[in-house]
């Protein structure tokens, strides 16, 4: 059955009160692909009913960002979630998210400063407000985020903590092509040659994790060698970070450091800026 459509405020409280059960709720920005669609199938698995909201936020966008070239595919994005059986879709036009300026917003704290923050500056704040308000809005059981986004995961969990936002908050495994490449709706912008520099940050990944038991030192020279190859191929990798960090904090692991941690990398090729995550544990114990 296609899944009931809500726009406006007006239709999604009518749509609302209808779903039987417990809700699952996936946020995206639409472009839909097999990440997202694993997501919704792990929404499936965790509630009685799936919604799934697009909607390209542009609070999280900086100025100078894609925003006004983010890909939407609305059409095919409704397809793919009929096919995929969910139960509501909610796509808000910005006018019904933002109908005034907002004044009172989410600060995403000192954790929203770095590394991907530190990046992307205001961008945690947007992502912070939008999904608050999103979890408002729907009220689900359940909200599922990928962990392809470990930092924003990580943020939302922490949100939903300090804030006792009533939710269960579930993380999703990042699916990957077959070369490692995570899947990104961001994928579409890159050439040919820009698709072959980006394989790059996944191999990294995977060369850190390769080196895991002998230690942070030992992790970043493993990836930190075949990101130096990328920055040099043509076209080349610049890199924006490549860091070893606590899976809760993002405050940065070195030393003799053991237990868990996310290795993270960013760069940009050409015009598109990717970012990708492993989780790995440190040190020869498990
Ligand atoms: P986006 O549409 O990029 O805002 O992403 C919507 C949700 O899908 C977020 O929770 C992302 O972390 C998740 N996501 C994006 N790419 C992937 C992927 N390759 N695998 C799993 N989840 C993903």
């Amino acid at each position: 059955m296609a899944p009931v459509v809500a726009r406006t405020r007006a239709e999604l409280e009518e749509a609302r009160p209808r779903i039987e059960g417990t809700l699952a709720l996936v946020p995206t920005m639409g472009a839909l692909h097999e990440g997202h669609l694993s997501l919704i199938r792990q929404a499936r698995r965790s509630a009685d009913a799936v919604a799934v909201s697009i909607f390209v936020n542009p609070l999280q966008f900086a100025p100078g960002e894609d925003f006004d070239r983010y890909p939407r595919t609305f059409e095919t994005d409704l397809q793919a979630c009929a096919a995929e059986g969910v139960d509501l879709v909610f796509a808000p036009g910005r006018d019904v998210m933002y109908p005034d300026e907002p004044q009172v917003t989410i600060k995403s704290g000192p954790m929203g400063e770095i590394v991907e923050g530190a990046a992307r500056p205001g961008h945690f704040d947007g992502m912070l407000t939008v999904v608050l308000k999103l979890l408002n809005l729907l009220r689900p059981d359940v909200a599922i985020f990928g962990e392809k986004d470990a930092q924003q995961l990580a943020m939302i969990r922490r949100m939903v903590a300090d804030l006792n936002v009533p939710v269960r908050v579930a993380g999703g495994p990042t699916v990957r092509e077959p070369d490692g490449l995570a899947l990104s709706s961001r994928n579409r912008y890159l050439s040919a040659a820009e698709r072959e520099t980006a394989a790059a940050l996944s191999r990294a990944l995977r060369a850190g994790e390769d080196a895991a038991a002998d230690g942070p030192d030992a992790v970043l020279g493993a990836a930190g060698a075949v990101l130096d190859k990328a920055a040099s191929a043509e076209p080349p990798l610049a890199l924006d970070y490549l860091v070893l960090v606590d899976p809760l904090t993002f405050t940065a692991l070195g030393g003799d450091r053991t237990g868990p941690a996310v290795l993270a990398v960013a760069g940009r090729v050409g015009a598109t800026h990717l970012i990708d995550n492993v989780s790995l544990h440190l040190g020869k114990e498990h």
